[in-house]
């Protein structure tokens, strides 16, 4: 008889337990047993935060999934979707394929994603506590903080690097910050320029009091303890956005440090989003059973699933304690379906919780009983030595807790090249992404928002704004290629996201491509500072003239964002300018229009079928391009429209009422602007020379 084939997508708790039961439990020669996880180890949470804080090596809190699973066929390919009708999986085959696998009964076990998302910034600065390479990660930056801290001149650049900022306060959260508090508090005797007092361990939470899951008493404790061991907690305060400079609380309140870690939000991965199966909050809901609600031979356990509980009728944690007893379950139930006996639902009496808080301290509820303080952190390192899934992991982390008993932790990082990242970066309106006579470090492209540029000059101590760049535009390219420090500041006009490309990633590639090298060549010599000192003159009129006095009346003629193809190549046809408004719903400016942008649109839909191109005809023009266009203020100088301008080589700009207030006034162009400092130079040579003679 042909041996049946279970599929198990995931290898967490969940997986590794139902594939070790099962494995017990069915003779190899009626079942083959394939496991798919991404990578080829069991991640071990629960000590997460002793990598990230150095007391353990990353390697401990991993375990090999095929040495655990003697006789299970370990894969490291990701399972892409599952087609539940048809019975078959489509995996990623390594070599660029898709490939695809019947299957007799599959468990899908693959856990949730961290979801940094929720938060405005957080995916770009902060670091995520979920996955080994964000403890690993994090531990190598909070050690270069410190090298970072030893080596800065300024008392406010120190404070920043020795500044750690966790988001929430449930389990992770709490162990992390004792992790993080105790690494740099006992290596601060390592370092000449600062002490342990100047360590700030912030943790932002909130609700009322960390730890919800615990009862209150405990949560008192920990509570004092970790403000005793200096760390500060924030309850009731909830982050709203993170910045390169820290987060921003609900209250107003910028949180300044440099190190940010995000322990809250999580998400169902892509797979589990893509199915198309009954489900709770994103997870998948199951039967009693553990069978997928409406399939026979389909499983889901772990975080992923939405199992509620036989022993309290309420729905599982997501925890690994649950995670493990229903892998067990559900593999002893599938057994039953193989035998033709009645299955069993989900049945599990929670054990207890444990958490430490750093300092030798932790709190502990096992079998209703309760501890806290050196007896609890015993306990809970004694709990996970004894969870941890095979002995050599056992034996390893054991030694790495006795070894931290007895000398300081390890303070050694591996050096990654700073200067070849491509990374996001997030700035609130207000915020300084660079200033005049910084060492620059990065190229920026605008993906969202809008930046000014400032200058200070010898006649002005105060930076003026010389222009305004907006979406798609980019800076830091003058001082790159020159090898200078930034002669200009950058700060954020409005909420900004930019793509950041390190110094040698992008001299690398402007070495390589040349088109690229030419169109920064030519930002360099529209946007150079020589250009306003060769122009002096017309520089101080546009910067004595009002913006109001060369603003050209809006147009009758204005697209809306509903506006189609077709509407645009009416109106444009009609408007000799050859460019054209949009606004939107509420009268704002949403989008600028012009001929050469029109004819992309055709281009492209020029390049679709015969017969679609009519229906793209009669598309909304939202569906080919963006809005957000660039504008400058009633407030900004002429000198900033003219600067804006010849920085982005266009030539009109529409002017709206100020940063915060999107309402259109109107347009001012480039010619208008010329034309006015040509006759004031041309009025002023009169003037001289009626005075000459
Ligand atoms: C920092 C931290 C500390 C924690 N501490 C504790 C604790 O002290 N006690 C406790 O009980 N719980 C703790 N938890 C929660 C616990 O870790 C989770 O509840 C548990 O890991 C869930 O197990 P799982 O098997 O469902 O998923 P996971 O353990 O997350 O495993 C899912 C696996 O599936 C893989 N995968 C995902 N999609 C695919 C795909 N398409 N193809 C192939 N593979 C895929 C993933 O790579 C991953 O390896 C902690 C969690 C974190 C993040």
């Amino acid at each position: 008889m042909k041996p049946i084939r279970i599929v198990v997508v995931g290898g967490g708790f969940a997986a590794v337990q139902f594939a070790k039961t099962l494995r017990r439990k069915l003779p190899a020669s009626e079942s083959e047993i394939l496991l798919f996880n991404g990578e080829n180890h069991l991640v071990f949470h629960p000590l997460l935060a002793d990598v990230a804080g150095a007391s353990i090596n990353a390697d401990a809190a991993a375990a090999p999934l095929r040495q655990m699973l003697p006789g299970v066929d370990c894969r490291t390919e990701r399972v892409q979707r599952i087609d539940l009708r048809s019975s078959e999986i489509e995996f990623d085959d390594g070599a660029g394929a898709l490939s695809r696998m019947h299957y007799d009964h599959v468990v899908i076990a693959c856990g949730a994603e961290s979801n940094l998302g929720i938060i405005p910034g957080m995916t770009d600065h902060a670091f995520g506590f979920k996955v080994m390479r964000d403890a690993f990660d994090l531990r190598q930056h909070i050690v270069h903080q410190m090298e970072h801290a030893e080596a800065a001149t300024d008392s406010e650049r120190r404070r920043r690097h020795l500044s750690f900022i966790i988001v929430g306060a449930g389990f992770s959260g709490v162990e992390l910050a004792g992790e993080i508090n105790e690494l740099v508090r006992s290596s601060s005797r390592f370092y000449r320029s600062f002490r342990r007092e100047d360590v700030v361990v912030t943790v932002v939470h909130s609700q009322a009091q960390i730890l919800p899951e615990v009862a209150p008493t405990l949560r008192e404790f920990a509570r004092k303890k970790m403000e005793k061991a200096g760390i500060t907690i924030l309850l009731n305060s909830r982050a709203v956005a993170a910045t390169h400079d820290g987060v921003e609380l609900d209250n107003g309140r910028m949180l300044k440090g440099g190190t940010i870690a995000c322990t809250i939000g999580t998400a169902p991965s892509a797979m589990v989003q893509a199915l198309d199966v009954p489900k709770e909050r994103g997870r998948i809901r199951t039967t009693a059973d553990m069978r997928i609600e409406g399939q026979a031979n389909a499983w889901a356990i772990g975080d992923c699933a939405y199992i509620v509980n036989a022993f309290d009728n309420k729905p599982s944690p997501t925890t690994a304690q649950f995670a493990e007893r229903q892998g067990r379950q559900a593999a002893l139930n599938l057994v039953r379906v193989l035998n033709g006996a009645p299955t069993r639902p989900f049945r599990f009496k929670a054990l207890g919780q444990l958490c430490s808080i750093g300092g030798y301290q932790a709190v502990a509820e096992l079998f209703g009983m309760r501890a806290s303080g050196f007896l609890a952190w015993f306990l809970w390192r004694g709990v996970y030595l004894f969870k941890l899934p095979t002995w050599s992991r056992r034996i390893k982390v054991a030694l790495d807790w006795f070894w931290d008993l007895l000398f300081p932790r390890d303070l050694s990082f591996l050096n990654t090249d700073a200067t070849r990242y491509l990374n996001h970066a997030y700035f609130r309106a207000g915020d300084f992404i660079h200033r005049q006579g910084e060492v620059a470090r990065v190229f920026s492209v605008i993906e969202e928002g809008e930046v000014e540029i400032l200058q200070a000059s010898e006649e002005t101590t105060e930076p003026k704004i010389i222009a305004v760049l907006g979406k798609g535009d980019f800076f830091g390219e003058g001082a790159l290629l020159g090898s200078r420090p930034h002669e200009t500041t950058v700060r954020a006009r409005t909420p900004v996201r930019l793509r950041q490309v390190g110094s040698a990633l992008f001299s690398e590639t402007a070495a390589v491509f040349p088109a690229f090298r030419e169109l920064l060549d030519n930002a360099v010599i529209r946007r150079s500072g020589d250009l306003w000192r060769r122009l002096s003159l017309g520089r101080s009129i546009l910067d004595r003239e009002p913006l109001a006095s060369l603003i050209e009346p809006l147009p009758t003629e204005m697209l809306r964002e509903s506006s189609t193809v077709a509407d645009a190549i009416r109106v444009l046809g009609e408007t000799p300018s050859g460019e054209l408004l949009i606004l939107d719903e509420e009268q704002r400016l949403w989008g600028t229009l012009d001929r050469s942008d029109l004819f992309q649109i055709v281009a492209r839909i020029a390049l679709t079928p015969t017969n679609e191109q009519e229906v793209l005809i009669q598309e909304k023009l939202g569906e080919f391009f963006q809005g957000n266009p660039l504008s400058v203020a009633l407030n900004d100088s002429t000198a900033v429209a003219f600067a804006t301008m010849l920085a982005r080589g266009i030539t009109w700009l529409p002017v709206v009422q100020s940063g915060d207030d999107p309402r259109l006034i109107g347009t001012v162009r480039g010619e208008r602007i010329a034309n006015c400092v040509a006759q004031k130079i041309a009025r002023m040579d009169a003037n001289s020379a009626r005075a000459t003679s």
